[in-house]
């Protein structure tokens, strides 16, 4: 998946690009590619196709929401992916930043707690042709305990703080980039796992929709 298609909303991903990311400091030359390329107006209900690059986050049905193209952008460079990584997702929504990550990382396994939401995904994804996605419904905070572990951990929703499960899931080096803090907003926190501790980067201020779950609110 590597041609930059005309699909009548090339020219609104390429200014997205260049005007919310670029201009803002993104700097990772594959994720400016990534999300000149996943055709971000599939992922939105029809009638929102229009605004579908905007510069903010839009409804996806369920109470939910498809996150600001610099915040998927910001979190996805964070995690400094070069293609080998398996990735865990908390949240896949849309599944937006989910097609972000399986342009960019080996394995994305993503999980989404309203099975309607993961339906969906699963059914753009893989018309899109993603063949590296595993879809699951259940509660994120806890992790994949089957499948890890994992190189990289994203959370698309909030949590109070991270998870003991996802903690221990992660691999040697690896990285989880999260939005960490109260309900209304948030720190978005990178930590990595480095030897027996954790380094810690605070990437800025965010505001997601709460995680529901064992580990979240
Ligand atoms: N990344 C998404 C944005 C998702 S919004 C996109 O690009 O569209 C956050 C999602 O997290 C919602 O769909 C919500 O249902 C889901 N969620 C909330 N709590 C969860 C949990 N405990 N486990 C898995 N998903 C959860």
């Amino acid at each position: 998946m590597n041609e930059l298609r005309e699909d009548g909303f090339l020219k609104e991903r390429l200014d997205m690009v260049e005007y919310q990311l670029r201009r803002r400091g993104i700097r990772d030359p594959r994720v400016l590619a990534a999300m000149a390329r996943v055709p971000r107006h599939l992922f939105v209900p029809p009638q929102l196709r229009g605004e579908a690059c905007a510069d903010y986050p839009l409804p996806i049905g369920a109470g939910q929401t498809i996150s600001q193209p610099y915040i998927v952008a910001r979190m996805t460079e964070a995690l400094e992916l070069n293609g080998t990584e398996k990735v865990l997702e908390i949240g896949t929504g849309s599944g937006y930043q989910t097609a972000i990550l399986a342009e960019l990382a080996r394995e994305v396994c993503t999980v989404e707690r309203i099975p309607e939401l993961s339906e969906e995904a699963g059914e753009r994804l893989s018309s899109l042709g993603y063949t590296n996605v595993r879809f699951l419904v259940g509660d994120g905070t806890l992790g994949v305990p089957e499948e890890a572990p994992f190189d990289r951990i994203i959370a698309t929703a909030s949590l109070p703080r991270i998870p003991n499960a996802l903690l221990a899931q992660l691999a040697d080096y690896g990285i989880i980039v999260a939005p960490i803090g109260g309900r209304g907003f948030q720190r978005l926190l990178k930590l990595r796992k480095s030897g027996d501790g954790f380094e810690e980067i605070e990437l800025g201020e965010c505001r997601f929709v709460p995680i529901i779950g064992k580990e979240g609110w």
